[in-house]
């Protein structure tokens, strides 16, 4: 593999190949610590025409290509397998925005650009890329892409794949797509852009996308409020879909527990509301002008709601810093539950009218089997995706004599009663090599087969990032 490494040298500069042990390690793990791999070695291209011209040589020698973005992959995707002999593509040097486009509302850039990045640069010209999410001062557009990646304004936005215009890619075949289009309409022939967004790197390396840009909302009301079940939130959310339809950008839910566990992180971090409360929402309106009756119709919502027994809480932000306050808790909870204890992160969606239904059971069966655990509930409400996490105190997880059958455990009862109600085990996670058995539990054979023939079509030798998202077939 010498020659490999000195072709890639060759190409994309001593430098931008890195073969050390310890400069290797932060490649090979993901960002929870669960997964570790191997790797000949990660590469830095900094172009188009370099990325094919590295997975030109890999193809020629048969060696595994893994593209990886920011690494903030939670599924395990990012990175390869144990005892791998192939070659991470880091897009960390393609950060250039190459085109910004205010009268189409589009923006092009590298697919290593980070998601914040394309954020400001898209507000520099008035303008709003809505995807959002805990990560997004690490995470790139290339790996949004590939994991179609969801976040909190999805209720309003839509996730990646709703704001993604044109795609260039560079092929398993080391040709290059340029489908780098900023058109609405185009019916000619397959939408081929879509193959490659949720594809997890298996079909191909996003090099630069054209992105769909919106309106900037310049004011905003947010809200933090106690409804007294999670019936009434479901009321709560209908009541605000009809009053104020699409300029809410977020209904965020999370249990007391949840707040709880992000309060006991330090004082800088303030309840707006009793903290008691078993449940608590995070509505966020925006407009792009200044429009009081925002203001006054979500005031209307709130007031009914609270006299009509709703809700039993209500805090209205009155500043730019009372908003982000709010904000600043729910973004906190990845950290506040890694404290508090060890979860199960399980990330699912079910139909937005069952997630009342699935709370209450999935929760019930839960605290049943396991007696003294935390049943932590947050997520996207408004999209009916729940990041539902199963957390043990560390005494009670190291207790446990067998962990990785208790996650299968847990999986097993809570994905199969989202099966039940028509859900999905993976809402915006992706599968990564996380998930494989539920793939073939829960995916019809059909569709995996299907899935498998894409693969091979575009994949023939099943070089880019094999045996992660599609499982082989059973034996
Ligand atoms: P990576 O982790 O590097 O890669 C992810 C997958 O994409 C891998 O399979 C990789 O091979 C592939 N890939 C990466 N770049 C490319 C490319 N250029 N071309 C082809 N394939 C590529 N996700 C959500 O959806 N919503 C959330 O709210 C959310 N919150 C998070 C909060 C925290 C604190 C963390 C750590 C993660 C969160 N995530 C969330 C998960 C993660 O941030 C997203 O999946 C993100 O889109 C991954 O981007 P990345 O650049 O880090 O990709």
């Amino acid at each position: 593999m010498n020659a490999l490494i000195d072709d890639l040298r060759r190409t994309v500069g001593t430098t931008g190949v890195i073969t050390a042990t310890e400069e290797l390690a932060p490649y090979l793990a993901d960002v929870r610590g669960l997964y570790h791999g191997d790797a000949l070695c990660a590469v830095r291209p900094r172009s188009t025409d370099e990325v094919a011209a590295v997975v030109g040589h890999c193809i020629a020698r048969g060696v595994p290509v893994l593209a990886q973005g920011g690494n903030t992959s939670l599924s395990g995707g990012a990175v390869p397998f144990a005892g791998e002999r192939g070659v991470v593509v880091s897009l960390a040097r393609m950060r250039r925005i190459r085109h910004v486009d205010a009268a189409s509302n589009s923006i092009t850039v590298d697919a290593g650009c980070v998601l914040a990045e394309v954020q400001r640069a898209a507000a520099q010209m008035g303008r709003l890329y809505p995807v959002s999410l805990g990560a997004e001062g690490s995470c790139q557009i290339g790996g949004n892409i590939a994991t179609n990646a969801g976040g909190t304004n999805v209720l309003r936005y839509g996730n990646t794949r709703d704001n993604v215009l044109g795609l260039e890619v560079v092929l398993p075949d080391a040709r290059v797509w340029n489908g780098l289009r900023a058109l609405r309409k185009d019916n000619t022939g397959f939408d081929l852009k879509q193959l490659f967004i949720g594809s997890e790197g298996l079909l191909g390396i996003v090099t630069g996308a054209t992105l769909k840009l919106h309106p900037l909302p310049t004011h905003h009301v947010a809200a933090w409020v106690a409804p007294v079940s999670i019936d009434a939130s479901l009321e709560l959310l209908a009541r605000f879909q009809t009053t104020l339809g699409t300029r809410m950008s977020a209904f965020e839910i999370m249990n007391g527990a949840q707040l709880g566990n992000v309060l006991a992180l330090g004082p800088e971090y303030k309840s707006p509301i009793n903290p008691a409360a078993p449940w608590h929402v995070l509505v966020d309106l925006g407009e792009a002008f200044d429009d009081p009756q925002l203001r006054s119709s979500a005031e209307n919502v709130l007031y009914d709601a609270l006299s009509g027994g709703l809700l039993s809480d209500v805090a209205v932000a009155i500043s730019e810093a009372q908003r982000a306050a709010m904000w600043k808790i729910r973004h906190s909870v990845v950290e506040a539950n890694n404290r508090a204890g060890k979860r199960v992160l399980l990330d699912v969606a079910v139909p937005i009218s069952q997630v009342p239904d699935f709370v209450q059971r999935a929760s019930q069966m839960l605290e049943e089997r396991f007696a003294g655990i935390q049943v932590v509930v947050v997520g996207h409400f408004g999209d009916g995706n729940l990041h539902f996490s199963p957390l043990f105190s560390f005494e009670q997880w190291n207790a446990l004599p067998d962990t990785a059958a208790v996650v299968a455990e847990i999986r097993r009862i809570v994905h199969d009663l989202t099966a039940e109600l028509n859900g999905t085990f993976s809402a915006e996670h992706g599968v990564g090599q996380d998930l494989l058995l539920e793939m073939l539990r829960y995916k019809s054979s059909v569709e995996l087969d299907l899935m498998r023939r894409v693969k091979h079509a575009l994949d023939p030798q099943g070089l880019f990032n094999p045996g992660k998202m599609i499982p082989s077939p059973p034996a």
